[in-house]
């Protein structure tokens, strides 16, 4: 599927056509900043008509049985491993990340596919007498119905697969709406899902220019029960208001800061290696990223040098040429907020340890931006409140884990920590202690498709992934069966 050929229309209905007001908008590569392609650029009208259909084809889907459903899942999912190098070029053109994370992204996104492919069979319910004999209780569980999924740039694929591939297992025929910088990733998992055999109207999907105006129309309207949406806090929080007029379920996968703690027991060489992966991951823009490394005093020398070796081995270029480890940043935009943090930081007497110049042949209309270490960084520094979202590393020294855990806590987000000790019962106790949603401990990364992901605090709400994950596009029901 070379870039060029991948559809560019909205896919309304089972059918590819333009927009209402037959506009495009421009899919830019960030690592040349020039045009790949256009794509059609859904308006309000696109949008109606795109939950119309949705909810045409809601009563047959949920009609559907669990494994003719899981049927299409597999399909999809075998759809797209075969496709894996052209959805990670494809991943690679439009979103900017070297081959190797898109690569990674496929089998990581088709795995969704494959998980709730597994788990549409497996709906449970419950049935038991009442308390007081008055009669038998069922409980049961019922598809939410028409689901409208946002999701954001930086897994473009996978987000979108953590998102319909539930949907579809529970029952819920859906909308999604990718983010303007990535959307021809979910055009192409559309065409795959339409392959794999989803009827019409069971996957809908409207690129935009114009998010807000698609949310509030999708959000104002009654035959929409859902909203899953993954993106930053503060979009998050509008898409929260305006769910609220129709009452709908929520799940919000929202911003983090991750803390990555090393305690003076750690194995060094081994938290060096995870806390590459917890931050050079795609970049340094996800939301598990590492944002602030926390290292005890006594061995706070010896992490930083060995990390600043790494980071210093770290290649920078167009995330296609193979041996690219770091690719360009979504935007100029998103290296100038990132370069602010930075020279914000240094303004309040961080260390620069290392940030190598940039290699001399990248286009110099990319968005690159060179790994960076710092280390002394004060507590006030706004890179310590904020999710840097780039190849940044932040370092700070406590001095006992009560300090750890005080500094690590102290953010509104809560999604992931990261833990590097040889104390078990120390890693037990973090467990408890630290306010987030998923801990990694002596690992630097959580995500699975088969473990139930998501934040506390202002990090979200619900979870997508493991059996959870399901839940999320199901409603109870429960009925009691009187003795007669
Ligand atoms: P974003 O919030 O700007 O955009 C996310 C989605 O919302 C996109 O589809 C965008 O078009 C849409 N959107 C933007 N403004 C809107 C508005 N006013 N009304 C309605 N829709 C709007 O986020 P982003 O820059 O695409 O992604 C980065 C953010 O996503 C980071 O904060 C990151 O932590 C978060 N994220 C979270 C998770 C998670 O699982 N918790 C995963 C990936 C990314």
């Amino acid at each position: 599927m070379p870039v060029l050929t991948t559809p560019t229309q909205l896919f309304l209905d089972g059918r590819w056509c333009d927009a209402a007001g037959s506009e495009t908008f421009a899919v830019v590569n960030p690592a040349t900043g020039a045009g790949l392609v256009r794509v059609a650029d859904a308006v309000e009208a696109d949008a109606t008509a795109a939950v119309a259909a949705a909810a045409a084809a809601q009563p047959g889907w949920a009609g559907r049985t669990p494994r003719e459903r899981a049927a299409v899942l597999h399909r999809a999912h075998a759809l797209v491993i075969d496709a894996t190098e052209e959805l990670a070029r494809l991943i690679t053109a439009e979103s900017g990340k070297p081959l190797t994370d898109a690569r990674s992204e496929v089998a990581y996104g088709a795995e969704f596919l494959r998980w709730f492919g597994e788990e549409a069979v497996r709906v449970g319910g419950r049935y038991g007498p009442s308390p007081d004999g008055r009669g038998q209780m069922i409980v049961t569980r019922a598809p939410v119905g028409v689901s409208y999924l946002v999701t954001p740039w930086n897994f473009p694929l996978a987000m979108a697969t953590r998102k319909i591939a539930p949907a579809l297992a529970a029952g819920c025929t859906c909308v999604i709406k990718p983010a303007a910088a990535t959307p021809l990733t979910t055009l192409a998992l559309a065409a795959i899902l339409h392959e794999a055999g989803a009827p019409h109207g069971v996957v809908n999907a409207v690129p935009s220019s114009r998010a807000a105006a698609i949310s509030r129309t999708v959000l104002a309207d009654e035959r929409v029960a859902k909203l899953s949406f993954t993106g930053s806090t503060e979009v998050g929080r509008v898409l929260l208001r305006e769910s609220a007029q129709q009452v709908q379920r929520t799940s919000m996968e929202l911003g983090g800061n991750a803390p990555f703690i090393v305690f003076e027991d750690a194995d060094i060489r081994s938290a060096v290696a995870g806390a590459m992966v917890a931050k050079f991951r795609n970049s340094g823009q996800a939301c598990t990223a590492a944002n602030r490394f926390l290292v005890h005093r006594d061995v706070a020398e010896e992490f930083t040098a060995a990390l600043v070796a790494e980071v210093e081995r770290l290649r920078v270029g167009p995330g296609d040429q193979e041996g690219v480890d770091v690719g360009p940043l979504i935007s100029p935009a998103a290296v100038d907020r990132v370069a602010a943090l930075v020279d914000d930081a240094l303004a309040h007497g961080a260390t620069l340890r290392t940030s190598r110049a940039l290699p001399k042949n990248l286009p110099a209309t990319g968005s690159y931006l060179a790994p960076t270490v710092l280390s002394n960084v004060a507590p006030q520094s706004r890179i310590v409140g904020e999710e840097i979202f780039g190849p940044v590393v932040t370092i700070m020294t406590f001095s006992d884990e009560e300090e750890a855990v005080t500094l690590a806590n102290d953010t509104e987000y809560g999604l992931v920590s990261y833990v590097y000790t040889r104390d078990l019962a120390r890693g037990h106790r973090l467990l408890t202690s630290l306010e987030s949603g998923m801990t990694g401990v002596n690992i630097g990364m959580v995500s699975d498709p088969a473990a139930p992901f998501g934040g506390v605090k202002q990090s979200g709400l619900g979870r997508e992934g493991g059996h959870e994950g399901l839940e999320e596009y199901q409603s109870v029901r429960y009925a009691v069966i009187g003795a007669g």
